[in-house]
């Protein structure tokens, strides 16, 4: 019975289709490599967990029999121990993976606080465990085409794999903006590469704010979080819907566009913010942060700095020293004079 959900499994035909992948690449290289010995030890893990999937075993840690960790089979097909089997020397070496990650990771994020042609932004950036899925930047005039442009997103998953996958959204969004396209045109190309360069089970939300330095604005958004907009004394809830960029390779994105005045306020978070529990295990939740973004004071919105805070205080008063589960990222963008 267990074997053969398991084997219906469209996770485990995943892995399977990835093994065979490996498998035949392992072949070739084989036979150019006859003396290579490293290469046919390989190819015999590889078969013993072609194996396990067809026994039903594959993904089961084989010290404890727990599960092992989904986001560490998905970087490394082959592993047969859950984390807390690791043997020493093995667990060196992740925690070594892990801080070289959490470097890079940290090197690709924007300044916290920046200002510049008409903008003030700030961020936090706080991953749950040592690296994080969140994605986020800003990019500044002198890399784009004369706007500055606002990205908050969130990689399926967590942990390792999933900040790989926030660093090749990055480098993709970086290079794709040198092409000067429309925001709309960007975030399709964004979601055929992500499509064609992650298996299937992985995808990534993400909000792309464009913003000239006069205050006009535009908002396309691959399934993230909508953006709330204070201007005029209203909020303005903006650039909803949109799937994440890597389900469909032919998902098209419409934009939404709004003018900000000196002084209107943007907020960018990410899911980690609105699906935050508490002790009581009640959900902080789209309604509270609207709230709190209508109820801010001037004190909170005359800097972008103020209004993160404020937000980032209302999710800690919310969660009243209840730990997190997710990431958190919050990026709040105001109009300067
Ligand atoms: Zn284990």
């Amino acid at each position: 019975m267990a074997e053969a959900d398991l084997n219906a499994n469209p996770t485990t035909e995943i892995f399977r289709s990835e093994l065979v992948e490996r498998r035949t690449r392992l072949e070739r290289a084989v036979d150019r490599n006859r003396s290579d010995h490293h290469l046919g030890e390989l190819l015999s893990e590889v078969d013993k967990a072609l194996q396990r999937i067809e026994t039903g075993s594959y993904g089961l840690c084989e010290t404890c029999g727990g599960s092992i960790e989904h986001d560490r089979l998905l970087a490394d097909p082959l592993i047969r121990y859950c984390l807390e089997d690791l043997t020493p020397s093995e667990q060196r070496a992740l925690e070594q993976d892990l801080q070289l990650a959490a470097e890079i990771q940290r090197g690709l994020l924007p300044q916290p606080d920046v200002r510049s042609n008409g903008w003030e932004v700030a961020h936090h950036f706080a991953p749950l465990g040592v690296v994080s899925g969140d994605y986020c930047d800003v990019v500044l005039p002198e890399g784009a085409d004369g706007h500055s442009y606002f990205l908050l997103g969130d990689v399926s998953g967590k942990g390792v794999a999933a900040s790989i996958l926030m660093a090749n959204l990055h480098a993709t969004f970086r290079t794709l903006l040198a092409s000067r396209q429309p925001i709309d045109v960007l975030v399709e190309r964004a979601n055929r590469l992500f499509c064609e360069s992650t298996i299937a089970s992985q995808y990534a939300t993400l909000v792309c704010v464009k913003a000239s330095a006069e205050g006009d604005v535009e908002i396309a958004n691959a399934g993230h979080c909508p953006v709330l907009v204070a201007s005029g004394g209203r909020t303005h809830v903006m650039g909803s819907g949109g799937l994440p960029l890597g389900m469909f390779c032919s998902s098209r994105y419409p934009t939404e566009r709004c003018h900000l005045d000196p002084g209107d306020v943007m907020l960018l978070y990410t899911d980690g913010v609105i699906e935050a529990r508490n002790g009581d295990d009640a959900e902080y939740g789209h309604d509270r942060l609207v709230a709190m973004f209508g109820a801010t004071d001037e004190a909170a919105r005359g800097s972008a700095r103020g209004l993160a805070t404020a937000c980032l205080d209302d999710l800690a008063a919310f969660l009243g020293g209840s730990p997190r589960h997710d990431d958190v990222t919050v990026m709040a963008i105001r109009r300067t004079e």
